[in-house]
């Protein structure tokens, strides 16, 4: 059934794509792109300040590890920021109640580096580990934070209890009892600032709910813009929406209100660790300083998910919306997505999930030295990184503006 409507949506697409006058669907009025093509300009409000600024603004949270006042306030701050970009927000209730994991040792602080050989060394997801990896193991020591001020904000443990999070939907005109949701993780780990796991997905999806909910764009479908917390944990939050939100779907509020306080889910879009691209680890365990040239956004779908076959079609749509309105970095698409938001959602719906490297063979692999570090702080991350993030963005929102039919009045 939902795999009909995406169906449904995307030949819908093609449809409305061949139309010469785009505009018109929504609302019957006259033309409302009579200068051309909504997504173009819709894409042209993203801009490379704003979505540095939006993940600086997170940082000011610390790591916003999941169950501290620090994560309750960056709950509080995106929710304001939500709000005043004129998308209405609510928030989803559940219960945390694990205890704190137990302390590990070995902030990693003298990386070892294997070279893999010719056997098949297999990663997460289906992947296959190759050439120079690095561990991964998540820093959790406070003390490995070298910044006083950091520490310290950084410093109440989590307690197991009532969680929050929050999401808010712009409505579509034509088809409000459908949607597409999309994602990032707000929650951190690491005693750092997670400016890029996750600040760099939260800004990105911030960013899109900002540009979709200006007063003269209207979709023909529904749009959720989602910030999961608990995703550090084992996916719980996502997990909790999932449980408590997938049987409410395209239910009316009151039949006859026009109100789906629930949406069909056309499809999941999750966006975890956008900035860096770095390439394969040295042999001597150390990663290049700079952004590499052939840096990409991958996009990634699960082979062995129930809808596998319509997240792969959903995943190269948005290549091709990568490729015909982003502007510095290409878009590459995988099969073995994993240890996502969206593993929640996949044998529900066509979920894909969009990151700066492959989950399983690259990060995987310790390509990015920051993950789940004390070192993922803004200050880390150059212009080239926070570009990358910025194409990813103007991938999805392409795709989205498309699989949603939008339109900007005049
Ligand atoms: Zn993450």
């Amino acid at each position: 059934m939902r795999a009909n409507s995406f169906v449904f949506a995307i030949c819908g697409l093609a449809i409305v794509l061949a139309a010469p006058a785009f505009g018109q669907r929504a609302g019957g009025a006259p033309s409302q792109n009579p200068t051309g093509d909504p997504t173009k300009v819709l894409v042209g409000r993203l801009d490379l300040e704003r979505y540095k600024a939006t993940i600086k603004g997170l940082t000011q949270f610390g790591d916003r590890q999941q169950g501290t006042d620090r994560n309750r306030r960056a709950v509080d701050w995106i929710e304001a920021q939500l709000r005043s970009y004129g998308c209405a927000t609510e928030r989803l209730n559940y219960t945390y109640d694990v205890a704190r994991p137990p302390a590990q040792p070995g902030s990693r602080t003298v990386p070892t580096a294997t070279i893999v050989g010719t056997e098949i060394r297999s990663g997460l997801g289906g992947s296959r580990l190759r050439g120079v990896t690095l561990p991964t193991i998540p820093n959790n020591d406070p003390d490995a934070q070298s910044d006083a001020a950091l520490r310290t904000l950084n410093a109440q443990p989590p307690t197991p209890g009532p969680r929050e999070e929050v999401y808010c939907t712009k409505v579509g005109t034509a088809h409000p009892d459908e949607m597409y949701i999309v994602a990032a993780h707000m929650d951190g780990r690491g005693f750092g600032e997670a400016a890029d796991d996750d600040g760099s997905g939260t800004a990105l999806v911030m960013e899109l709910a900002r540009v979709f909910s200006g007063s003269d764009v209207q979709t023909e479908r529904s749009i959720r813009f989602a910030l999961w917390n608990n995703e550090e944990t084992g996916l719980n939050g996502a997990r909790a929406y999932v449980e408590q939100r997938a049987p409410l779907q395209g239910k009316e509020d009151r039949p006859g209100s026009g109100r789906y306080p629930e949406p069909k889910w056309l499809g999941m879009i999750q966006h975890d660790m956008m900035l860096w691209d770095h390439g394969m680890p040295r042999p001597d365990g150390t990663v290049s300083p700079e952004q590499r040239p052939e840096a990409d956004v991958n996009i990634e779908f699960q082979a062995s998910a129930k809808f596998a076959d319509q997240a792969m079609r959903l995943a190269f749509f948005f290549r091709d919306a990568n490729e015909k309105y982003a502007a510095d970095y290409p878009a590459a698409v995988g099969n073995h997505m994993s240890n996502t938001d969206s593993s929640n959602f996949m044998d529900l719906v066509p979920a894909i999930s969009l990151r700066e490297n492959e989950r399983g063979m690259q990060i995987g692999a310790g390509w990015n030295p920051h993950y789940h570090q004390a070192t993922d702080r803004y200050a880390a991350y150059s212009d080239k990184d926070f570009r990358l993030g910025l194409n990813a963005a103007q991938t999805s929102l392409a795709a989205i503006a498309q699989l949603a039919g939008a339109s900007v009045r005049k």
